[in-house]
């Protein structure tokens, strides 16, 4: 049970329905998603209403993940903003109550990048750039020495 659900039956009228809620990260069940690590609340601002046969979200979502380097491995923090963000529920598939918590979930594990890089430029990007060069410079072509 979780208190992010939306109720059809306080929604009538043509009401708009502020939401403005914190998710404990547990709740979305991430830590499935390996080395990720999430030390605040998500935090989800918006609005509900109905329409004729939906029931109509919009959120924005923030939060921050704790995630390695690509490059060097430590854990970096990111801040991820997700801007108006829809969820379009048929009334015909809601009994009582709408939870948005796996949709929450879902975009979020959708946004959260692949590759990231500590404070945006990793101090050991420079060490491997040296690397790589140096690696190009000794590079040989095994092919111009064949003979045919
Ligand atoms: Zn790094």
């Amino acid at each position: 049970m979780n208190n992010f659900k939306i109720y059809l039956a306080g929604l009538k009228n043509n009401q708009t329905e502020k939401i403005d809620s914190l998710i404990d990260p547990n709740l979305l069940n991430l830590s499935n998603e390996k080395e990720l690590v999430f030390e605040k609340p998500f935090k989800i601002t918006g609005k509900v209403y109905l329409t004729q046969e939906s029931l109509i979200m919009n959120f924005d979502i923030n939060f921050t993940v704790s995630i390695p380097c690509s490059i060097c491995n430590n854990f970096t923090n990111k801040t991820i903003n997700i801007k108006s963000f829809y969820i379009t529920e048929d009334l015909k598939n809601i009994s009582l109550a709408y939870d948005y918590l796996k949709e929450i979930r879902n975009v979020c594990v959708l946004e959260i990048p692949s590759f990231v890089e500590c404070s945006d430029k990793c101090k050991k990007r420079e060490e491997l750039n040296k690397y790589l060069r140096k690696d190009e410079g000794d590079k040989h072509y095994p092919f111009t020495s064949l003979e045919i």
